[in-house]
Protein backbone atom coordinates (compact mmCIF):
# COMPACT_ATOMS: atom_id res chain seq x y z
CA UNK A 1 0.00 0.00 0.00
CA UNK A 2 1.39 3.26 -0.63
CA UNK A 3 0.51 6.68 1.05
CA UNK A 4 2.03 10.08 -0.24
CA UNK A 5 4.25 11.40 3.01
CA UNK A 6 3.88 15.03 3.33
CA UNK A 7 7.24 14.89 4.99
CA UNK A 8 9.61 13.00 2.21
CA UNK A 9 6.73 14.56 -0.77
CA UNK A 10 7.29 10.89 -2.15
CA UNK A 11 4.68 8.04 -2.36
CA UNK A 12 6.09 5.66 0.09
CA UNK A 13 5.39 2.05 0.54
CA UNK A 14 2.73 1.58 4.36
CA UNK A 15 5.15 -0.22 6.99
CA UNK A 16 2.70 0.16 10.55
CA UNK A 17 5.40 0.36 13.51
CA UNK A 18 3.34 -2.78 14.86
CA UNK A 19 1.95 -5.72 12.50
CA UNK A 20 -1.62 -5.39 11.43
CA UNK A 21 -2.17 -2.09 13.76
CA UNK A 22 -2.42 1.15 12.70
CA UNK A 23 -2.71 4.36 14.94
CA UNK A 24 -4.22 7.17 13.47
CA UNK A 25 -4.72 10.74 14.77
CA UNK A 26 -6.61 13.33 12.95
CA UNK A 27 -6.84 16.82 13.79
CA UNK A 28 -10.48 17.41 14.29
CA UNK A 29 -12.15 20.85 13.90
CA UNK A 30 -12.68 23.71 16.67
CA UNK A 31 -16.34 23.62 17.50
CA UNK A 32 -18.10 27.49 17.71
CA UNK A 33 -20.51 26.42 14.51
CA UNK A 34 -21.85 24.38 12.61
CA UNK A 35 -18.89 22.20 10.16
CA UNK A 36 -18.89 23.15 6.94
CA UNK A 37 -18.61 21.41 4.00
CA UNK A 38 -14.78 22.11 3.68
CA UNK A 39 -14.39 20.61 6.98
CA UNK A 40 -16.53 17.66 6.24
CA UNK A 41 -13.90 16.64 3.28
CA UNK A 42 -11.14 15.61 5.72
CA UNK A 43 -13.50 13.56 7.83
CA UNK A 44 -14.62 11.64 4.47
CA UNK A 45 -11.02 11.04 3.78
CA UNK A 46 -9.89 9.92 6.43
CA UNK A 47 -12.76 7.46 7.48
CA UNK A 48 -12.51 6.13 4.04
CA UNK A 49 -8.49 5.42 4.49
CA UNK A 50 -9.70 3.61 7.96
CA UNK A 51 -11.83 2.22 6.67
CA UNK A 52 -9.91 0.87 3.45
CA UNK A 53 -7.46 -0.26 6.49
CA UNK A 54 -10.14 -2.44 8.27
CA UNK A 55 -10.81 -3.97 5.00
CA UNK A 56 -7.32 -5.33 4.52
CA UNK A 57 -7.88 -6.61 8.24
CA UNK A 58 -5.82 -3.75 9.97
CA UNK A 59 -6.95 -3.16 13.53
CA UNK A 60 -7.30 0.69 13.70
CA UNK A 61 -6.68 2.77 16.62
CA UNK A 62 -8.27 6.30 15.22
CA UNK A 63 -8.26 9.63 17.60
CA UNK A 64 -9.67 12.96 16.25
CA UNK A 65 -9.91 15.60 19.01
CA UNK A 66 -12.46 18.62 19.21
CA UNK A 67 -10.67 21.68 20.25
CA UNK A 68 -13.05 23.43 22.66
CA UNK A 69 -11.02 26.24 23.96
CA UNK A 70 -10.25 28.49 21.45
CA UNK A 71 -10.68 32.16 20.69
CA UNK A 72 -13.69 32.05 18.39
CA UNK A 73 -15.54 29.37 21.25
CA UNK A 74 -14.93 32.22 24.11
CA UNK A 75 -15.94 34.97 21.46
CA UNK A 76 -18.96 33.10 20.55
CA UNK A 77 -19.72 32.81 24.49
CA UNK A 78 -19.41 36.41 24.93
CA UNK A 79 -22.18 37.26 22.80
CA UNK A 80 -24.56 35.14 23.77
CA UNK A 81 -23.71 35.73 27.32
CA UNK A 82 -23.49 31.96 28.14
CA UNK A 83 -20.28 29.57 29.81
CA UNK A 84 -17.94 29.02 26.78
CA UNK A 85 -18.70 25.08 27.49
CA UNK A 86 -22.27 25.78 26.72
CA UNK A 87 -21.10 26.61 22.82
CA UNK A 88 -18.15 23.60 22.84
CA UNK A 89 -20.58 21.10 23.97
CA UNK A 90 -23.84 22.81 21.53
CA UNK A 91 -20.88 22.25 18.31
CA UNK A 92 -19.69 19.17 19.24
CA UNK A 93 -23.05 17.30 19.34
CA UNK A 94 -24.09 19.12 16.45
CA UNK A 95 -20.88 18.00 14.34
CA UNK A 96 -21.61 14.37 15.66
CA UNK A 97 -25.23 14.84 14.31
CA UNK A 98 -23.66 15.86 10.42
CA UNK A 99 -20.88 12.79 10.88
CA UNK A 100 -23.21 10.23 11.48
CA UNK A 101 -25.41 11.70 8.91
CA UNK A 102 -22.23 11.09 6.54
CA UNK A 103 -21.80 8.03 7.57
CA UNK A 104 -18.38 8.40 9.32
CA UNK A 105 -17.51 6.49 11.96
CA UNK A 106 -17.18 8.03 15.56
CA UNK A 107 -13.36 7.47 16.36
CA UNK A 108 -12.16 5.18 18.86
CA UNK A 109 -11.59 8.12 21.06
CA UNK A 110 -13.03 11.56 20.63
CA UNK A 111 -10.45 13.93 23.17
CA UNK A 112 -11.73 17.18 24.26
CA UNK A 113 -8.78 19.55 24.89
CA UNK A 114 -10.43 21.47 27.86
CA UNK A 115 -10.08 17.60 29.68
CA UNK A 116 -6.07 17.10 28.90
CA UNK A 117 -5.04 20.01 30.54
CA UNK A 118 -2.88 18.34 33.02
CA UNK A 119 -1.48 16.51 30.01
CA UNK A 120 -0.25 19.73 28.42
CA UNK A 121 1.41 20.58 31.49
CA UNK A 122 3.52 18.12 31.77
CA UNK A 123 4.63 18.33 28.32
CA UNK A 124 5.23 21.72 28.73
CA UNK A 125 7.34 21.46 32.09
CA UNK A 126 9.14 18.75 30.02
CA UNK A 127 10.35 20.86 27.09
CA UNK A 128 11.26 23.95 29.71
CA UNK A 129 13.44 21.26 31.87
CA UNK A 130 14.85 19.72 28.21
CA UNK A 131 15.43 23.28 27.50
CA UNK A 132 12.77 23.36 24.32
CA UNK A 133 10.83 26.20 26.09
CA UNK A 134 11.09 29.05 28.26
CA UNK A 135 8.60 31.06 30.57
CA UNK A 136 8.54 34.77 29.33
CA UNK A 137 7.88 37.62 32.48
CA UNK A 138 4.45 37.90 31.54
CA UNK A 139 4.15 33.80 32.22
CA UNK A 140 3.63 33.05 28.98
CA UNK A 141 5.70 29.68 27.63
CA UNK A 142 7.36 29.63 23.89
CA UNK A 143 8.69 26.52 22.64
CA UNK A 144 12.25 27.14 21.25
CA UNK A 145 12.14 26.86 18.18
CA UNK A 146 16.13 27.33 17.38
CA UNK A 147 16.73 24.25 19.50
CA UNK A 148 14.79 21.77 17.26
CA UNK A 149 16.99 21.36 14.60
CA UNK A 150 14.63 19.42 12.57
CA UNK A 151 12.18 22.83 12.69
CA UNK A 152 11.01 23.17 9.44
CA UNK A 153 11.23 19.32 7.93
CA UNK A 154 7.17 18.67 7.35
CA UNK A 155 6.83 21.86 5.62
CA UNK A 156 10.35 22.27 3.58
CA UNK A 157 10.59 25.89 5.33
CA UNK A 158 13.85 26.66 6.61
CA UNK A 159 14.07 28.50 10.06
CA UNK A 160 16.34 31.34 8.68
CA UNK A 161 13.35 32.23 6.38
CA UNK A 162 10.71 32.06 9.07
CA UNK A 163 12.86 34.22 11.39
CA UNK A 164 12.84 36.81 8.37
CA UNK A 165 9.55 36.53 7.53
CA UNK A 166 8.06 36.59 10.99
CA UNK A 167 10.02 39.89 11.99
CA UNK A 168 7.78 41.72 9.71
CA UNK A 169 4.86 40.52 11.47
CA UNK A 170 5.11 41.85 15.26
CA UNK A 171 1.93 40.52 17.60
CA UNK A 172 1.51 42.33 20.58
CA UNK A 173 1.81 40.60 23.72
CA UNK A 174 4.16 38.03 22.06
CA UNK A 175 7.16 40.97 23.11
CA UNK A 176 9.00 38.28 25.76
CA UNK A 177 9.87 35.89 22.52
CA UNK A 178 13.68 35.18 22.70
CA UNK A 179 13.24 34.61 19.14
CA UNK A 180 10.36 35.71 16.32
CA UNK A 181 9.69 32.32 15.12
CA UNK A 182 9.05 30.86 18.40
CA UNK A 183 5.31 29.61 19.31
CA UNK A 184 3.25 29.76 22.25
CA UNK A 185 2.45 26.64 24.56
CA UNK A 186 1.09 28.72 27.70
CA UNK A 187 -0.79 32.04 27.61
CA UNK A 188 -2.16 34.36 30.56
CA UNK A 189 -5.81 34.34 30.64
CA UNK A 190 -7.23 37.83 29.34
CA UNK A 191 -10.68 39.46 31.82
CA UNK A 192 -13.54 36.84 31.03
CA UNK A 193 -11.75 33.94 29.56
CA UNK A 194 -11.29 30.43 30.80
CA UNK A 195 -8.05 29.42 32.70
CA UNK A 196 -6.54 27.04 34.32
CA UNK A 197 -3.98 27.24 37.44
CA UNK A 198 -0.20 26.42 36.03
CA UNK A 199 3.37 27.10 37.55
CA UNK A 200 3.80 30.01 35.19
CA UNK A 201 0.69 32.12 35.41
CA UNK A 202 -2.88 31.51 35.69
CA UNK A 203 -4.28 30.86 31.34
CA UNK A 204 -4.28 28.47 28.70
CA UNK A 205 -2.93 26.16 26.27
CA UNK A 206 -1.97 27.40 22.78
CA UNK A 207 -3.38 25.54 20.19
CA UNK A 208 -0.80 22.97 19.26
CA UNK A 209 0.45 21.89 21.89
CA UNK A 210 -3.19 19.60 22.56
CA UNK A 211 -2.61 17.81 19.20
CA UNK A 212 1.30 16.97 20.78
CA UNK A 213 -0.48 15.75 23.79
CA UNK A 214 -3.61 13.97 23.14
CA UNK A 215 -1.96 11.88 20.42
CA UNK A 216 0.84 10.51 23.26
CA UNK A 217 -2.13 9.24 25.90
CA UNK A 218 -4.10 7.48 23.60
CA UNK A 219 -2.34 6.42 20.67
CA UNK A 220 1.58 6.33 22.05
CA UNK A 221 4.41 8.32 21.39
CA UNK A 222 5.08 7.04 18.33
CA UNK A 223 2.24 6.72 15.73
CA UNK A 224 1.94 5.64 12.15
CA UNK A 225 -0.62 8.49 10.33
CA UNK A 226 -1.32 11.64 11.37
CA UNK A 227 -3.52 13.93 9.39
CA UNK A 228 -5.53 16.57 8.57
CA UNK A 229 -6.16 19.51 5.93
CA UNK A 230 -3.24 20.83 3.83
CA UNK A 231 -3.76 24.25 5.93
CA UNK A 232 -2.86 22.49 9.06
CA UNK A 233 0.89 21.79 7.94
CA UNK A 234 2.16 24.62 8.77
CA UNK A 235 2.62 25.56 11.32
CA UNK A 236 0.14 23.24 13.35
CA UNK A 237 1.44 20.02 12.31
CA UNK A 238 5.18 21.53 11.89
CA UNK A 239 4.83 22.65 15.93
CA UNK A 240 3.58 19.56 16.86
CA UNK A 241 6.24 17.42 15.22
CA UNK A 242 8.85 19.93 17.00
CA UNK A 243 6.92 19.39 20.73
CA UNK A 244 6.32 15.81 20.49
CA UNK A 245 9.80 14.85 19.17
CA UNK A 246 11.67 17.09 21.24
CA UNK A 247 9.82 16.40 24.24
CA UNK A 248 9.28 12.34 23.59
CA UNK A 249 12.89 11.86 21.64
CA UNK A 250 11.29 9.95 18.68
CA UNK A 251 10.07 10.12 15.27
CA UNK A 252 6.76 11.67 15.79
CA UNK A 253 4.51 10.24 13.08
CA UNK A 254 5.66 7.84 9.87
CA UNK A 255 3.60 9.38 7.56
CA UNK A 256 1.87 12.72 7.30
CA UNK A 257 -1.05 12.72 4.75
CA UNK A 258 -3.09 15.97 3.65
CA UNK A 259 -6.16 16.33 1.97
CA UNK A 260 -6.67 19.66 -0.47
CA UNK A 261 -8.82 22.12 0.11
CA UNK A 262 -13.07 22.25 -0.69
CA UNK A 263 -12.71 24.99 -3.27
CA UNK A 264 -15.69 27.00 -4.45
CA UNK A 265 -15.70 29.23 -7.45
CA UNK A 266 -11.63 28.07 -7.34
CA UNK A 267 -10.99 29.49 -3.64
CA UNK A 268 -10.95 27.87 -0.30
CA UNK A 269 -14.37 27.13 1.43
CA UNK A 270 -13.93 28.79 4.70
CA UNK A 271 -15.40 30.55 7.82
CA UNK A 272 -13.71 33.83 7.32
CA UNK A 273 -14.40 34.67 3.67
CA UNK A 274 -17.89 33.67 4.36
CA UNK A 275 -18.01 31.40 1.09
CA UNK A 276 -19.76 28.36 2.72
CA UNK A 277 -22.59 26.10 2.70
CA UNK A 278 -22.78 23.94 6.39
CA UNK A 279 -23.07 20.39 6.43
CA UNK A 280 -26.51 21.19 7.72
CA UNK A 281 -27.46 23.32 4.73
CA UNK A 282 -26.95 20.54 2.00
CA UNK A 283 -28.82 17.93 3.90
CA UNK A 284 -31.78 19.65 3.05
CA UNK A 285 -31.36 19.70 -0.78
CA UNK A 286 -29.47 16.09 -0.86
CA UNK A 287 -29.00 12.97 0.95
CA UNK A 288 -25.63 13.30 2.81
CA UNK A 289 -24.54 9.72 1.31
CA UNK A 290 -24.57 12.20 -2.22
CA UNK A 291 -22.35 14.60 -1.14
CA UNK A 292 -19.85 11.43 0.54
CA UNK A 293 -19.83 10.49 -2.94
CA UNK A 294 -19.25 13.78 -4.40
CA UNK A 295 -16.39 14.15 -2.09
CA UNK A 296 -14.61 10.81 -2.97
CA UNK A 297 -15.22 11.60 -6.38
CA UNK A 298 -12.13 13.05 -6.68
CA UNK A 299 -8.29 11.92 -5.33
CA UNK A 300 -8.03 13.63 -1.41
CA UNK A 301 -4.85 15.35 -2.74
CA UNK A 302 -6.67 17.32 -5.72
CA UNK A 303 -8.74 20.61 -4.86
CA UNK A 304 -12.27 20.24 -5.63
CA UNK A 305 -14.56 22.43 -6.56
CA UNK A 306 -18.15 22.35 -5.28
CA UNK A 307 -20.65 23.20 -7.64
CA UNK A 308 -24.32 22.14 -8.34
CA UNK A 309 -23.57 19.99 -11.51
CA UNK A 310 -21.30 18.10 -9.99
CA UNK A 311 -23.67 17.48 -7.20
CA UNK A 312 -25.87 16.14 -9.05
CA UNK A 313 -23.18 13.74 -11.17
CA UNK A 314 -22.76 12.44 -8.01
CA UNK A 315 -26.67 11.86 -7.48
CA UNK A 316 -26.90 10.27 -10.58
CA UNK A 317 -23.81 7.93 -9.98
CA UNK A 318 -24.78 7.20 -6.76
CA UNK A 319 -28.31 6.05 -7.89
CA UNK A 320 -27.07 3.94 -10.68
CA UNK A 321 -25.20 2.08 -7.52
CA UNK A 322 -28.23 1.83 -5.25
CA UNK A 323 -30.39 0.76 -7.80
CA UNK A 324 -28.42 -2.21 -9.10
CA UNK A 325 -27.95 -3.16 -5.05
CA UNK A 326 -31.48 -2.83 -5.23
CA UNK A 327 -32.06 -5.36 -7.66
CA UNK A 328 -29.37 -7.76 -6.85
CA UNK A 329 -31.43 -8.39 -3.80
CA UNK A 330 -34.93 -8.67 -4.94
CA UNK A 331 -33.43 -11.09 -7.26
CA UNK A 332 -31.87 -13.16 -4.42
CA UNK A 333 -34.80 -13.32 -2.59
CA UNK A 334 -36.33 -14.84 -5.77
CA UNK A 335 -33.42 -17.17 -7.17
CA UNK A 336 -33.63 -21.14 -7.10
CA UNK A 337 -30.91 -22.84 -4.99
CA UNK A 338 -28.39 -24.16 -7.93
CA UNK A 339 -25.57 -24.95 -9.39
CA UNK A 340 -23.79 -21.81 -11.16
CA UNK A 341 -23.41 -21.92 -14.47
CA UNK A 342 -19.97 -22.03 -16.31
CA UNK A 343 -21.44 -18.28 -17.58
CA UNK A 344 -22.02 -17.27 -14.24
CA UNK A 345 -18.64 -18.46 -13.03
CA UNK A 346 -16.57 -16.28 -15.52
CA UNK A 347 -18.72 -13.41 -14.80
CA UNK A 348 -17.18 -13.58 -11.23
CA UNK A 349 -13.58 -14.13 -12.47
CA UNK A 350 -14.19 -10.37 -14.40
CA UNK A 351 -15.66 -9.24 -11.07
CA UNK A 352 -12.61 -10.61 -9.43
CA UNK A 353 -10.08 -9.13 -11.59
CA UNK A 354 -12.30 -5.89 -11.18
CA UNK A 355 -12.14 -5.71 -7.46
CA UNK A 356 -8.63 -6.28 -8.02
CA UNK A 357 -8.71 -2.92 -9.78
CA UNK A 358 -10.20 -1.37 -7.31
CA UNK A 359 -8.06 -2.30 -4.24
CA UNK A 360 -5.14 -1.57 -6.97
CA UNK A 361 -6.72 2.10 -6.91
CA UNK A 362 -6.92 2.41 -3.22
CA UNK A 363 -3.29 1.16 -2.44
CA UNK A 364 -2.22 3.63 -4.50
CA UNK A 365 -2.61 6.52 -2.12
CA UNK A 366 -6.05 6.13 -1.68
CA UNK A 367 -7.54 7.11 -5.15
CA UNK A 368 -10.70 7.03 -4.49
CA UNK A 369 -11.74 8.01 -8.07
CA UNK A 370 -10.12 5.34 -9.74
CA UNK A 371 -11.61 2.84 -7.74
CA UNK A 372 -15.07 4.49 -7.95
CA UNK A 373 -14.67 3.69 -11.99
CA UNK A 374 -14.24 0.14 -11.61
CA UNK A 375 -16.57 -0.03 -9.16
CA UNK A 376 -18.90 1.08 -11.95
CA UNK A 377 -17.57 -1.24 -14.29
CA UNK A 378 -18.88 -3.94 -11.71
CA UNK A 379 -22.35 -2.28 -11.55
CA UNK A 380 -22.57 -2.22 -15.11
CA UNK A 381 -21.48 -6.43 -15.29
CA UNK A 382 -23.97 -7.41 -12.28
CA UNK A 383 -26.75 -5.58 -14.12
CA UNK A 384 -25.78 -7.38 -17.40
CA UNK A 385 -24.97 -10.73 -15.72
CA UNK A 386 -27.46 -11.32 -13.05
CA UNK A 387 -31.03 -11.91 -14.13
CA UNK A 388 -34.07 -13.94 -13.31
CA UNK A 389 -32.44 -17.00 -14.19
CA UNK A 390 -29.66 -16.82 -12.22
CA UNK A 391 -28.63 -18.82 -9.30
CA UNK A 392 -28.56 -17.29 -5.64
CA UNK A 393 -25.12 -18.51 -5.21
CA UNK A 394 -24.74 -16.68 -8.00
CA UNK A 395 -26.25 -13.35 -7.35
CA UNK A 396 -25.32 -13.50 -3.61
CA UNK A 397 -21.75 -13.34 -4.75
CA UNK A 398 -21.89 -10.64 -6.46
CA UNK A 399 -23.88 -8.50 -3.99
CA UNK A 400 -21.53 -9.16 -1.41
CA UNK A 401 -18.91 -8.02 -2.92
CA UNK A 402 -20.33 -4.64 -4.34
CA UNK A 403 -21.18 -4.40 -0.83
CA UNK A 404 -17.98 -5.10 0.56
CA UNK A 405 -16.00 -2.57 -1.69
CA UNK A 406 -19.47 0.10 -0.94
CA UNK A 407 -18.99 -0.33 2.95
CA UNK A 408 -15.30 1.09 2.19
CA UNK A 409 -16.33 3.86 0.70
CA UNK A 410 -19.01 4.77 3.29
CA UNK A 411 -21.72 4.02 0.83
CA UNK A 412 -24.75 2.48 2.01
CA UNK A 413 -26.44 0.49 0.40
CA UNK A 414 -29.46 -0.59 2.12
CA UNK A 415 -31.71 1.47 4.38
CA UNK A 416 -30.14 0.73 8.15
CA UNK A 417 -32.46 -2.16 9.87
CA UNK A 418 -34.17 0.45 12.67
CA UNK A 419 -33.42 -0.58 15.93
CA UNK A 420 -36.25 -1.62 18.81
CA UNK A 421 -37.36 1.33 20.75
CA UNK A 422 -37.09 -1.04 23.84
CA UNK A 423 -33.23 -1.90 22.60
CA UNK A 424 -32.14 2.32 22.54
CA UNK A 425 -33.70 2.69 25.53
CA UNK A 426 -31.55 -0.23 27.47
CA UNK A 427 -28.72 0.92 26.09
CA UNK A 428 -29.64 4.56 27.13
CA UNK A 429 -29.63 3.04 31.03
CA UNK A 430 -26.34 1.14 30.41
CA UNK A 431 -24.83 4.55 29.75
CA UNK A 432 -26.71 6.87 32.41
CA UNK A 433 -25.37 3.65 35.14
CA UNK A 434 -21.80 4.24 33.23
CA UNK A 435 -22.23 7.83 34.04
CA UNK A 436 -23.02 7.48 37.67
CA UNK A 437 -20.01 5.21 38.07
CA UNK A 438 -17.74 7.54 36.33
CA UNK A 439 -17.10 4.96 33.86
CA UNK A 440 -17.02 7.61 30.85
CA UNK A 441 -14.74 5.26 28.67
CA UNK A 442 -18.15 2.91 28.79
CA UNK A 443 -20.57 6.09 28.55
CA UNK A 444 -18.52 7.23 25.21
CA UNK A 445 -18.84 3.95 23.29
CA UNK A 446 -22.44 3.49 23.99
CA UNK A 447 -23.44 6.38 22.62
CA UNK A 448 -20.39 6.19 20.03
CA UNK A 449 -22.84 2.68 19.38
CA UNK A 450 -25.50 4.24 19.39
CA UNK A 451 -24.76 7.21 16.78
CA UNK A 452 -23.53 4.40 14.48
CA UNK A 453 -27.00 3.29 14.73
CA UNK A 454 -28.43 6.76 13.87
CA UNK A 455 -29.67 7.25 17.31
CA UNK A 456 -29.18 10.81 18.73
CA UNK A 457 -28.92 11.87 22.13
CA UNK A 458 -29.73 14.73 23.82
CA UNK A 459 -28.92 15.50 27.84
CA UNK A 460 -31.58 17.83 29.22
CA UNK A 461 -33.00 18.96 32.55
CA UNK A 462 -36.08 16.10 32.62
CA UNK A 463 -33.19 13.80 31.68
CA UNK A 464 -31.78 12.19 28.41
CA UNK A 465 -33.90 12.41 25.03
CA UNK A 466 -33.16 10.73 22.07
CA UNK A 467 -34.27 11.15 18.32
CA UNK A 468 -33.60 9.29 15.53
CA UNK A 469 -31.26 10.62 12.84
P1 LIG B 1 -10.75 24.03 11.50
O1 LIG B 1 -11.97 23.88 12.33
O2 LIG B 1 -10.68 25.27 10.68
O3 LIG B 1 -9.49 23.79 12.30
O4 LIG B 1 -10.77 22.86 10.40
C1 LIG B 1 -10.95 21.50 10.68
C2 LIG B 1 -10.39 20.67 9.55
O5 LIG B 1 -11.03 21.03 8.30
C3 LIG B 1 -8.90 20.86 9.31
O6 LIG B 1 -8.32 19.60 8.99
C4 LIG B 1 -8.84 21.78 8.10
O7 LIG B 1 -7.65 21.63 7.38
C5 LIG B 1 -10.03 21.29 7.31
N1 LIG B 1 -10.56 22.28 6.35
C6 LIG B 1 -11.03 23.52 6.62
N2 LIG B 1 -11.46 24.13 5.47
C7 LIG B 1 -11.27 23.25 4.47
C8 LIG B 1 -11.54 23.27 3.06
N3 LIG B 1 -12.10 24.32 2.44
N4 LIG B 1 -11.22 22.18 2.33
C9 LIG B 1 -10.67 21.09 2.91
N5 LIG B 1 -10.39 21.01 4.23
C10 LIG B 1 -10.70 22.06 5.02
ZN1 LIG C 1 -3.80 19.00 15.52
Amino acid sequence: MKIFNTLSRRKEEFVPLEAGKVKMYVCGPTVYNFIHIGNARPMIVFDTVRRYFEYKGYDVNFVSNFTDVDDKIIKKAIEEGVDSRVISERYIEECKKDMAAMNVKPATTHPLATQEIGGMLEMIQTLIDKGHAYAAKDGTVYFRTKSFKDYGKLSHKNLEDLQSGFREIKVTGEEGKEDSADFVLWKPKKEGEPFWESPWCNGRPGWHIECSVMSKKYLGEQIDIHAGGEDLIFPHHENEIAQSEAANGKQFATYWMHNAFLNIDNRKMSKSLGNFFTVREISEKYDLQVLRFFMLSAHYRSPLNFSADLMEASKNGLERILTCMEKLRGLEARAGEKEKTQVEKEALEAMKVLTAKYEAAMEDDFNTADAISALFEMVKLANTSAGEESSKAFVTAVREELDGLCQVLGILTEKKEEALDSQIEEMIAARQQARKDKNFALADEIRGKLLEMGIILEDTREGVKWKRA
